[in-house]
């Protein structure tokens, strides 16, 4: 793919250009290494206290060493010397560097002062985010409610409960939240201030694996212009896109280097659009992370947003986190930027997507042979499917759908009664699914159906085909099919 990228200000945050290998001038905001009278100033400034007798009364390091560290900074190189001491909030210059140009790349926001930050993964920039924008109910407070999807990650359910944040859910399609729907809900709202913030998770999403495409997307963007509403975009399967679902799994790739640029083109191309992308306004902020596509233990994403909001969350992130560890970005750095640069890395998602296609297929497989042969003998459903579900085109969820109403209970037992029968009869079967009760976002409405969430992300093939059969047997006694 064409990896040339247009000249950027950074604002604050002039973070340098690579050129080939060699890295020129990184300089991050106040810490201006270029503008320095003297490279120790420009190493004292940059964080890196190396100590001088003389201003301080610290300890000198030994000239050589000094002599070291400022020929690593001259050359911009992140090392471990670096990465071992306190640091910029932001993120290492070289990392945010590397980040920024990956989303000139891949969102290319079409508006000027836009910025990223580094932070400790999606989990904890949405805590921060939620802080930022919205006021919860403590101490009097105003008590804002965001809106999400109906069944929506449960983590973030659980970050905004304790904040005093209310949580609306907006009903969901196969392509996930449904933008007439969220008119519907915010035209008509009459209890207290109206929702102000949108939090939507539009790839794989989890739990339902729903993925917003192209026109969804631009419809949503505009029902939140309409109502002014901010988005905070949670994408860490963006790169999990996958081809549609082919029983013999996919076929293998041609190995040559032309084959496999043509094949990552094509695969970005065939991505949908992020809201980032699409954001003419600067509503705004959207959450990257390293977990899903490289190392979760890393504690490692970015946020990218307008330079007032980066600002606002730099702030914040200066008062908790102090921004990610040093030795974290060390290890990321020297991978995706040193090692990879951009195409290298688009060719390790290239490589994981098609091995997620892989075991996508084969739970799908699975699921076809187990659970598509069980059919609704009771209730009002007919001979109807028992379990349904779609194919997930993008992450590393399938939700599978049971007919409640055929349950020969189903008149003297709620769905969640029956889903709890379920969810332990597998637990004794040897085999976890996560109950879709847990995902509701508001749990004072009706569960509008059964669900059961799986993953194909860490089994393996075998144990997935295992655990499908052991679902299949606790749904086939539960219904009193055997
Ligand atoms: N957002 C969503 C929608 C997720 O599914 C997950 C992980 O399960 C996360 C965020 C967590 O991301 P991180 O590891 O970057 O905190
Ligand atoms: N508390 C005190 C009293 C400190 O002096 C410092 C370091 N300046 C901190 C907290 C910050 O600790 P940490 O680096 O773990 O965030």
């Amino acid at each position: 793919m064409d990896l040339a990228l247009p000249a950027k200000d950074y604002g604050g945050v002039d973070i340098g250009r690579r050129n080939g290998n060699a890295a020129t001038e990184v300089v991050v905001g106040k810490y201006d290494a270029s503008h320095a009278s003297s490279p120790a100033e420009a190493t004292e400034a940059s964080g890196t206290t190396t100590g001088s007798a003389e201003n301080d009364g610290r300890p000198a390091l030994p000239t050589e060493k000094q002599q070291q560290q400022e020929d690593l900074l001259q050359k911009n190189i992140y090392d471990l010397s670096i990465a071992q001491n306190y640091s910029q909030s932001v993120g290492a210059a070289q990392l945010l560097r590397w980040v920024t140009e990956h989303t000139q790349l891949i969102s290319n926001p079409p508006y000027a002062d836009w910025r990223c930050s580094l932070t400790i993964g999606s989990t904890g920039a949405l805590e921060q985010a939620f802080r930022m924008l919205c006021e919860g109910n403590h101490n009097g407070g105003r008590g804002d409610v965001i809106l999400t999807e109906e069944f929506s990650f449960a983590t973030a359910l659980e970050t905004a409960r304790p904040l005093g944040i209310g949580v609306s859910g907006v009903p969901m399609d196969d392509e996930g939240l449904l933008p007439k729907a969220m008119d519907e809900i915010l035209t008509g709202w009459t209890d207290g201030r109206k929702p102000t913030v949108l939090y939507t998770v539009p790839s794989g999403q989890n739990p339902t694996g729903a993925t917003q495409g192209e026109q969804r997307r631009r419809e949503i963007y505009a029902v939140c212009r309409k109502h002014d509403v901010y988005i905070i975009e949670d994408e860490p399967y963006y790169f999990l896109h996958m081809p549609p679902f082919q029983k013999q799994g996919i076929s293998e790739k041609a190995g040559n280097a032309a084959q496999q640029d043509q094949d990552i083109d094509a695969f970005v191309q065939s991505l949908p659009p992020t809201y980032l992308s699409l954001d003419l306004d600067g509503r705004v902020m959207r959450l990257d992370s390293f977990s899903k596509n490289l190392i979760p233990g890393s504690r490692l994403g970015w946020v990218t947003a307008s330079q007032q909001m980066v600002e606002q969350y730099l702030r914040h992130a200066e008062c908790n986190s102090q921004g990610p560890s040093g030795l974290s970005q060390l290890i990321v750095q020297k991978l995706v930027d040193e090692t990879w640069g951009h195409d290298g890395f688009l060719r390790w998602l290239l490589h994981l997507r098609d091995e997620y296609t892989v075991r996508r297929d084969v739970l799908l497989d699975a699921c076809n042979r187990q659970l598509g042969v069980l059919r609704c003998s009771d209730g009002n459903a007919g001979n109807d499917a028992l379990v349904k579900w779609t194919v997930p085109r993008a992450g590393m969820f399938l939700w599978l759908q049971v007919n409640h109403a055929a349950h020969p209970d189903a008149s003297t037992k709620s769905v969640v009664e029956i889903e709890e029968e379920i969810y332990n009869a597998c637990i004794d079967k040897g085999v976890l699914v996560c109950r879709g009760s847990w995902f509701r976002a508001d749990p004072s409405k009706p569960l509008p159906g059964m669900y059961f969430r799986t993953t194909y992300a860490a089994s393996t093939e075998e144990n997935m085909v295992k655990g499908i059969e052991r679902f299949g047997q606790a749904i086939r006694d539960s219904f009193r099919l055997s």
